[in-house]
């Protein structure tokens, strides 16, 4: 039973310099309820593929050829509008990996966290929204006083939990997780990517976790993709 079948996956973007290469054929697919792990070191096409599936790709960027399918239909033939509608974000969602750029400097959190959420439920009133969003917060582990603050009032694992609240706005079947904790300290990561397990768990989340580093796949995945200079290294299952 899986959720997202990538095959034949190829993307390339073009610079002035020429074209690259980011990713060649790569092909998996991704059981629902598991924790895949996709490590490869930098340049291995981890954003790339992570911003495809989520069609989040920069101008520059030509997918070449491949499906991704998920619920039946192969994401990259759906209409762009009706993607942006039923799909991102609320279907299929992304923790930043630097969560500082995914919140304007100069909106408090609770007006931003509002932006997106209004997004993803146009008929709801602010305050049915405010109860989602402390909902989520709470789910994330992060205390309400933040919406009140700017994001440069909140410390980076704070930050991290907004966008981890965020991205569970509403309740997506897959959250693709790009270097969620990089950049804090040892003992906030830790507590962070516990939290995302339980989370993925209590909520039947299928997570995607994107990282460099090879002890949060071990500590945490269900299953492993190796990319390697865009291609799929290896790919399984761990325990
Ligand atoms: P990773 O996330 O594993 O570090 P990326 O997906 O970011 O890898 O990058 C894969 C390859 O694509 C690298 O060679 C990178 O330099 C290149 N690349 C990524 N984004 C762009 C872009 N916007 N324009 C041109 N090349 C890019
Ligand atoms: P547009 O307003 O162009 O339709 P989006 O609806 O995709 O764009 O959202 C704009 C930005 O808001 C995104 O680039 C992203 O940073 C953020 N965003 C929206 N919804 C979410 C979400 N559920 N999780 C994380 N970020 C989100």
């Amino acid at each position: 039973n899986s959720i997202l079948e990538i095959e034949g996956l190829t993307v390339k973007y073009k610079t002035r310099y020429g074209t690259v290469h980011a990713l060649s054929n790569v092909s998996f697919s991704v059981k629902k309820g598991s924790i895949v792990g996709i490590i490869g070191e930098s340049g291995s096409g981890k954003s790339t593929l992570g911003h495809t599936i989520l069609r989040t790709l920069p101008e520059n960027a030509r997918i070449e050829s491949g499906k991704i399918m998920f619920e039946g239909s192969d994401l990259l033939e759906i209409d762009e509008e009706v993607f942006r509608r039923e799909f991102r974000w609320k279907k299929i969602s992304m923790i930043f990996q630097n969560s500082m750029n995914a919140f304007s400097p100069v909106h408090r959190i609770q007006d931003q966290l509002l932006d997106v959420a209004r997004k993803c439920f146009p008929n709801k009133s602010r305050n049915e929204l405010l109860e989602i969003i402390k909902e989520k917060l709470r789910i994330a582990n992060i205390d309400e006083s933040v919406l009140k603050k700017y994001p440069h009032e909140l410390s980076g694992g704070q930050r991290q939990r907004v966008a981890i609240g965020m991205a569970l706005l509403a309740d997506p079947e897959i959250v693709i997780a790009d270097e969620p904790t990089t950049g804090l300290d040892v003992v906030t990561q830790y507590q962070i990517l516990n939290r995302l397990k339980e989370i993925q768990k209590d909520l039947g989340i299928t997570l995607l976790l994107i990282t460099h580093d090879v002890s949060v796949v071990a500590a945490l995945s269900t299953d492993v993709l190796v990319l390697y200079a865009g291609k799929v290294l290896e790919y399984g299952d761990i325990k």
